[in-house]
Order: C-alpha cells, then sequence, then structure tokens
C-alpha cells in the first residue's frame, strides 16, 4: 500500500482579503497516521475544511486517490471516501450502537429507510467487525446516549468506518477523554491506519508524541515544520511559535 493518497499544491484560501491559508504543499501517504498541529488562528480546520470540499480554494488543486478534488462538492467527495468527524460527537442518543452503525453503512437511505430495510449479509458483517474495532461490541444494544464520552467518540469513529473511507479526517477526537480512553483512542487510529489513512487535527501534545508517525505544524496559514515527532519538536521554528506564547 505504497503511494500518496492526497496531495495539497499550493493550496490558498483568501476569506475576502484574509489568507487563512497560504500557497501550502504538502501529501499524505496511503496507511498513514498523520497529526495536524498548530496554535489557534493557524488554519487546521480550515485546511480540513478545504480537503473535504467545505470551503473552497482560492488558489491551488487538491488532489486524492489521483483524482483532482479542487473542484467537487462535500457530497461527491464523501463518495469519493474522505470522511470528517467533527469534535463534537454526534451519535443519534436514542438509537441503539448498533442501530447508528446501520444507520451510517446505509447513509444515503433516509432515517426510516434504513431501520426499516434489513442489512445485506455484507453490511452486517461489516457493522459487526466494526463494533470489534472499536470496543463496543457487547453495548451493541445499548443506547447510544448511555454511553461514556468516549465510547461515544468511537461510535462516531464506527460510523465513518463503516462506510469505507479511503481517509479519515478527525478533529481533536481526544478532546474530553480520560488517559485510558486516549490510550484507547490511539491504539485505535493506529490499528485502522493499518489499511486507510487518517489526519488528526489536535492540541493534545502528549497523544501526539506517543501516536504521531508524522506531524505537521501549521502557524499563520503555512507548513512550518513537518516530519518525525523528533524533528518537530526540535525545531527552533516551532519552539518559538510555541514556547514564544
Ligand atoms: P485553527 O483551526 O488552526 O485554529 P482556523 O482554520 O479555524 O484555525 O482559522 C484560521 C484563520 O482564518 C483564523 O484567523 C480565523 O479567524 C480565520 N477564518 C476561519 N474561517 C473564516 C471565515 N469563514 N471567514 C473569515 N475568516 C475565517
Amino acid at each position: 500500500m505504497a503511494g500518496t493518497i492526497l496531495y495539497l499544491e499550493n493550496v490558498t484560501v483568501d476569506f475576502d482579503g484574509f489568507k487563512a491559508i497560504q500557497n501550502l504543499n504538502s501529501y499524505i501517504e496511503y496507511g498513514e497516521l498523520r497529526f495536524l498541529i498548530g496554535p489557534n488562528g493557524a488554519g487546521k480546520t480550515t485546511l480540513l475544511d478545504v480537503i473535504c470540499g467545505k470551503t473552497k480554494l482560492t488558489e491551488g488543486r487538491v488532489i486524492f486517490d489521483n483524482t483532482e478534488i479542487t473542484r467537487k462538492s462535500e457530497h461527491e467527495i464523501v463518495k469519493m471516501g474522505i470522511c470528517r468527524k467533527f469534535q463534537t460527537p454526534s451519535v443519534f442518543n436514542n438509537l441503539t450502537v448498533f442501530e447508528n452503525l446501520e444507520l451510517a453503512v446505509q447513509k444515503h437511505r433516509g432515517i426510516l429507510a434504513s431501520l426499516f430495510r434489513n442489512l445485506t449479509a455484507e453490511q452486517a458483517e461489516k457493522i459487526n467487525a466494526t463494533l470489534e474495532n472499536i470496543g463496543l461490541a457487547d453495548q451493541a444494544g445499548v443506547k447510544a446516549g448511555s454511553l461514556s464520552h468516549g465510547q461515544k467518540q468511537w461510535l462516531e469513529i464506527g460510523m465513518q468506518l463503516v462506510q469505507d473511507p479511503e481517509l479519515l479526517l478527525l478533529d481533536e477526537p481526544v478532546a474530553g477523554m480520560t488517559k485510558k480512553e486516549t490510550e484507547k483512542t490511539g491504539q485505535l487510529l493506529r490499528e485502522i491506519a493499518k489499511n486507510r489513512s487518517v489526519l488528526v487535527v489536535e492540541h493534545d501534545m502528549e497523544f501526539v508524541r506517543n501516536f504521531a508517525q508524522k506531524v505537521t505544524v501549521m502557524h499563520e496559514g503555512k507548513i512550518l515544520c513537518e516530519g518525525t515527532v523528533d524533528k518537530v519538536q526540535s525545531d527552533p521554528k516551532v519552539i518559538e511559535v510555541y514556547l514564544g506564547r
């Protein structure tokens, strides 16, 4: 599984004269777990918005799986295999864990249609395998509303996984988690990145140090440094940005 899944080429986003991202170039490999860090206002969220098609670029190109997606709609981009998870869990509290996954696996249908239609054997198999992966197999029949914060986050990651994305975009997945949940989430992301690519915006530096393969540091709309945890931690520009605040 070698090669590049995502190219960001000269990406620039201009909000009425304010450049939130400026001439950014980067790429993500197949099977990579990448962390995106940087102080508030660095442009991290805008970059995720660009990749999933929510925000359009002013200049530059985004290439996913050898296809240019720069002008594609969010809907088309999801269908091509990019899934985004926001910081706050958005599971259906009144449905069970299994039903939440059932909805996600048939996302193109309406809620009612999904719940009244039987799953194919393949879909049921996918849900069961995902329940194991996210550590919620014994909670399948439990209402999502009664899960812990960490379990809700894993369920939502599971809701992405059953859609078979090639690239997962996650926004601060461990915010508000206990140490144990954070560790478990790191292991889960590692497992996921064995056959998909994952890009995580993160503020928890201990989490980044423990689990990142490669880190991209953004500052003022540009990449300040990119590389291994050791490389970015010892980069004088990164130290200045973090310690100078
Ligand atoms: P981060 O996620 O790194 O904190 P953001 O991507 O949210 O940074 O924001 C980068 C910069 O772009 C910030 O200065 C922010 O105020 C600005 N910005 C973000 N979205 C918009 C918008 N829709 N219109 C104008 N400015 C925006």
